[in-house]
């Protein structure tokens, strides 16, 4: 897909958490989406990207969690430096959508899976470490078809975007 930024569609900004504990990575399966992922969602108005992966994430998994860079300055003049994204990826979110943009249609109403008319998504990828003791994850039946930690060897194995693969990928090599 050409001209991500070209094109006159909704864009969402989202954020996601890459936990990666003793080797292996937390993922959820999404049920919206189908496929495996970072916790992660929508920003809400007024949060800040880092906050939104650490809320999502605790609402998806159970498990507290802070976003960090392992580089971070500590600011010395009351103002704060916020951990960055290790990456920030714009995609279509909804394949219909992307279809009746390209087709150079403007309505967005049939997409029947993303209420809030999601086109495409500007996503927010932090590394992010447990903020306390507790590591067990609570399966968000709502949201959520599936949970479990992963080995880099085990990714193979499953329905994974090449996207979010890469992502845990670039994480799993900044902590290395
Ligand atoms: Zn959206």
């Amino acid at each position: 897909m050409k001209n991500l930024q070209n094109i006159d569609a909704k864009i969402c900004l989202t954020a996601a958490g890459c936990l990666i504990h003793e080797g292996q990575v937390m993922l959820v399966k999404h049920k919206k989406v189908g496929a495996w992922l970072c916790p992660g969602g929508h920003i809400d108005p007024n949060e800040l990207p880092h906050q939104a992966a650490e809320r999502e994430f605790w609402e998806e998994t159970g498990i507290e969690v802070s976003a960090f860079n392992p580089d971070l300055p500590t600011a010395t003049d009351g103002s704060e430096y916020l951990p960055n994204p290790i990456l920030t990826n714009l995609h279509w979110v909804s394949q219909d959508n992307y279809q009746i943009r390209t087709e150079g249609k403007s309505s967005t109403s049939n997409s029947k899976l993303w209420k809030k008319g999601c086109e495409q998504h500007l996503s927010f990828i932090y590394l992010v470490k447990p903020a306390g003791k507790n590591l067990d994850f609570k399966e968000n039946v709502e949201e959520t078809d599936g949970i479990g930690w992963f080995s880099l060897a085990e990714l193979d194995d499953l329905e994974l975007f090449g996207n979010v693969e890469l992502e845990i990928k670039t994480a799993f090599s900044l902590l290395k």
